[in-house]
């Protein structure tokens, strides 16, 4: 057996916990989970089924915790996982899962099972088993502190431009500030205009804010990756930040799994608790509105439509709050088909849109948000979520819908604020 291979399933072995246990034990094998699935409803592989991604989790449970799969291995009966196997489940797990949570939603005896898909890229990555994008992001993250290579002179020159934009200051390590702000990399390259629109948002509702220079970035690859040891020091570094400054709370910004990550992953992550609340701008922007801090005026006319994030909506439960701000600025709003909690994945979640191999299957799996889209024919789309708004922008264009107009929360609230920052 290789090394990689042992390390492998070492690693494997190490995540099967009690949860993954009573899970494998209880699965009835229904299929119910299928359904829930858009990388199997619309490519109608059973390979992308979601139980049939947990298998090298399975095989070794059967082998080792079961009493015919032990009797099996000592008859010397059993297969043993190989590298054929860990092979085939790179595939399926990375470019073909994007940790959603739809199936664990619905699975009658209440299985997690992305949770269980979690451990298994635990056991790929330590077998070295991964997608080179995706590893290159996490060297990134570790070396740069940014998955997308985003420097800090980057960062202080987006925040010159917003600067200019605004008239308002965008603050930096500014000690004993109430929240710290995090970004994440494809908002200061995609979508910067977000960092201006927290500037007239915050100025206006007279909040204490800061963004850290010793380290900014709210995205976690390791996470993404299956690598615990890199997602801890991920974490750890945001911690350093927030504890050097003596901020009270951190905001998690426009990403959905950065924030179920660190408001709900990483105390177990890095095993002790956090010295900071978690909040995400969402709930921060709501609070400030039932709080009479944050005045809207005018509404838009748009016909928009709220694609849930689902780190943020499903795993997170951040699901009344961009409704509640969406409906102070747009009264023709209208809810997609099967929405909040069962929303259908962008397709391009949990690491996959950084996956460049994966780019011809997360632009089929679209089809599904597509059918969301049919069924009520918004002339608006809004997310709150960078990656989801990446993915949306590339799926649109595929399926030359881009005369629906992708928006920001948090902008589109910039740009009914009352007083003189609106
Ligand atoms: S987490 Fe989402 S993408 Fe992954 S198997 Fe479950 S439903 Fe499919
Ligand atoms: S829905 Fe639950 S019990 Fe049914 S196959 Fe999926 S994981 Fe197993």
């Amino acid at each position: 057996m290789s090394d990689s291979l042992t390390r492998g399933i070492e690693t494997l072995r190490a995540q099967m916990d009690n949860r993954v246990m009573s899970y494998l034990s209880s699965c009835v094998h229904c299929g119910i989970c299928a359904e829930a699935c858009l990388f199997y409803t619309e490519t109608g592989d059973a390979r992308y089924t979601p139980i049939y991604k947990t298998e090298p989790m399975r095989k070794l449970w059967r082998q080792e915790y079961t009493f015919w799969g032990k009797l099996a291995g000592s008859l010397g009966l059993h297969s043993k996982i190989t590298e054929a196997d860990l092979a085939d489940w790179e595939e399926l797990v990375y470019d073909g899962c994007t940790m959603c949570s739809r199936c664990s939603m619905v699975c009658p005896l209440g299985i997690d099972i992305a949770y269980i898909i979690r451990k298994v890229k635990e056991g790929l990555a330590a077998a070295g088993y991964s997608p080179p994008d995706l590893v290159e992001a996490g060297n990134r993250a570790l070396e740069i502190g940014s998955p997308m290579g985003v420097t800090l002179t980057t960062l202080q020159a987006t925040i010159r431009a917003q600067e200019k934009e605004t008239g308002l200051a965008v603050p930096l390590d500014v000690n004993d500030a109430d929240y710290l702000c995090l970004l994440s990399s494809g908002e200061i390259a995609g979508f910067p205009e977000f960092i201006g629109s927290l500037a007239k948002i915050f100025k206006a509702a007279g909040v204490s804010w800061t963004i850290s220079s010793d380290y900014f970035e709210a995205t976690n690859t390791g996470v993404q990756l299956g690598n615990s040891k890199l997602a801890a020091t991920l974490i750890e570094r945001i911690v350093a930040a927030a504890e050097k400054l003596q901020v009270k709370y951190v905001i998690s910004p426009e990403c959905g799994h950065a924030y179920t990550t660190l408001r709900w992953d990483a105390p177990n992550i890095i095993g002790r608790p956090l010295p900071f609340r978690v909040v995400h701008i969402m709930e921060l922007l709501d609070e400030l509105h039932r709080d009479g801090r944050l005045k809207i005026q005018g509404i838009t006319d748009a016909r928009l439509s709220y694609h849930d994030p689902c780190n943020a909506s499903r795993r997170g439960g951040v699901l009344e709050q961009p409704r509640n701000l969406l409906k102070l600025v747009a009264p023709n709003f209208v809810e997609l088909p099967e929405t909040g909690a069962m929303n259908w994945c962008c397709g391009g979640g949990g690491g996959v849109s950084s996956n460049e191999r994966a780019d011809p299957l997360r632009l089929k799996v679209f089809s599904a948000k597509k059918r969301q889209l049919d069924a009520v024919l918004p002339t608006g789309l809004v997310t709150a979520c960078s990656n989801c708004r990446h993915m949306l922008e590339d799926g649109l264009e595929d399926n030359e819908m881009q005369d629906i107009e992708l928006l920001g929360i948090t902008e589109l609230i910039a740009d009914h604020l009352a007083g003189e920052h609106g």
